[in-house]
């Protein structure tokens, strides 16, 4: 049973559906928003809409504020080493395409390999075969064990100096399984390819610092993490 504390920050919560206290489970395609959130939001509307890093009037200096500040909150959340590294998009479907179609297309070409694993959500599939197509760059699988897990020896084996990108989940929407990302940072490291994660599934649920996985580039949605002040 959700503790009264938190289920009474989530006003959506107060409601019926089919005659039963509204339970919601879906929070891994997107959370609910708690109240903070939503008067941030309204708050926003009501008393300070206008455009970020444009308007000198004082609207506009309080959004810029609000936006820049809320970098310096999320920089401090993954402990990035700078709020330069902090890029804002819709959610991880967007970033992990602008990582390909920017990053990618731009570094890769024919003989090339990127890296997957077998148990990517499509977010993280479909933007490396657009690449992979436009560049001649070859799409490489690691395969699954018995358990759900993929094993270093494997990375091990299929990372070579042919690896430009290595793209993997660090926690899996389907499995739940949880990727040994800062090893497959330094086999990826050693071979003097980057990696971008898929942190869609992580972030809500661990604490992450990005300097300690060593990741180059981190991906995860805002709409997916419960803000919970208890
Ligand atoms: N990757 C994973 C592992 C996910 O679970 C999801 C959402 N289900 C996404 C990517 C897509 O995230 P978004 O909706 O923010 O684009």
């Amino acid at each position: 049973m959700l503790n009264e504390t938190v289920r009474k920050q989530f006003p959506i919560l107060d409601q019926k559906v089919n005659e039963h206290s509204l339970v919601y489970l879906d929070s891994a395609a997107t959370s609910q928003k708690p109240q903070t959130v939503i008067d941030t939001v309204k708050n926003y509307y009501e008393l300070y809409n206008s455009n970020v890093h444009r308007g000198v009037h004082t609207l506009g200096s309080r959004a810029t504020e609000g936006y820049e500040g809320a970098r310096e909150k999320v920089r401090e959340f993954i402990n990035a080493k700078s709020i330069k590294e902090v890029i804002f998009a819709r959610g991880t479907t967007t970033a992990i395409n602008t990582v390909a179609h920017s990053y990618g297309r731009e570094n890769l070409s024919e003989g090339d390999e990127i890296v997957l694993t077998k148990m990517e959500h499509h977010s993280n599939i479909i933007p490396w075969q657009q690449v992979a197509k436009v560049t001649g760059a070859t799409l490489k699988y690691l395969p699954l064990q018995k358990d759900g897990t993929i094993s270093l020896d494997d990375v091990r084996e299929m990372v070579t100096d042919r690896t430009k990108i290595v793209a993997m989940s660090h926690v899996s929407n389907v499995l739940g399984t949880i990727n040994p990302i800062k090893e497959v940072a330094k086999i990826a490291h050693d071979n003097g390819a980057v990696i971008v994660v898929d942190g869609a599934q992580s972030v809500p649920h661990m604490s992450v610092d990005v300097q300690d996985l060593d990741a180059d580039f981190y991906a995860f949605s805002a709409h997916k993490c419960v803000v919970q002040q208890v």
